[in-house]
């Protein structure tokens, strides 16, 4: 293991998306972004909806769209467990463009049966997407 890096893992129900050295992890915690280096503190914390970024062994930066979870920070290891991950160059444009129009008319429509804090959330995820693919 190089000296300036730590292990990181992400991991949906469904998968395991990544696991390799990195340099540097941020993720959006429930309560703001989480900057994590090696030798970090062990930490547990819930994450929102939005986008992680890391380094990795080689110092290219990647991002990843994620919908809420956890990050668990123990030992030199980062695990993410999200309900979903994708990494960005796997995102879907289209498919996202869709669901944040979907979920904009339903915000704008305001009609009696929408579930607004289902939409907001689907806006939220279709955002991170679109920032995570460097299309917003
Ligand atoms: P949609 O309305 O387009 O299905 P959603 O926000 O409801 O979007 P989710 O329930 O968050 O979708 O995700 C369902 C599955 O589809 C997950 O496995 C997720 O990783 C994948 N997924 C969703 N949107 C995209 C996308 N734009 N590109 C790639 N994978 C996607």
């Amino acid at each position: 293991m190089a000296e300036s890096t730590f292990m990181l893992e992400i991991v949906t129900p469904e998968r395991i998306l990544f696991r390799d050295e990195v340099q540097f992890l941020v993720v959006p915690g429930a309560e703001g972004e989480l900057g994590i280096m090696r030798n970090h503190a062990p930490l547990v914390a819930s994450l929102d909806i939005g986008v992680l970024r890391y380094k990795n062994a080689s110092g290219t930066q990647k991002k990843m769209a994620i919908s809420g979870g956890f990050v668990e920070v123990i030992d030199n290891v980062a695990r993410v467990l999200a309900e979903t991950a994708e990494h960005g160059e796997d995102i879907d444009v289209l498919r996202a463009k869709a669901a944040k129009e979907r979920a904009e008319k339903r915000l704008q429509a305001r009609e009696e049966n929408i579930n607004l804090t289902r939409a907001e959330l689907a806006l939220k995820r279709a955002n991170a997407r679109l920032k995570a693919a460097d299309a917003l």
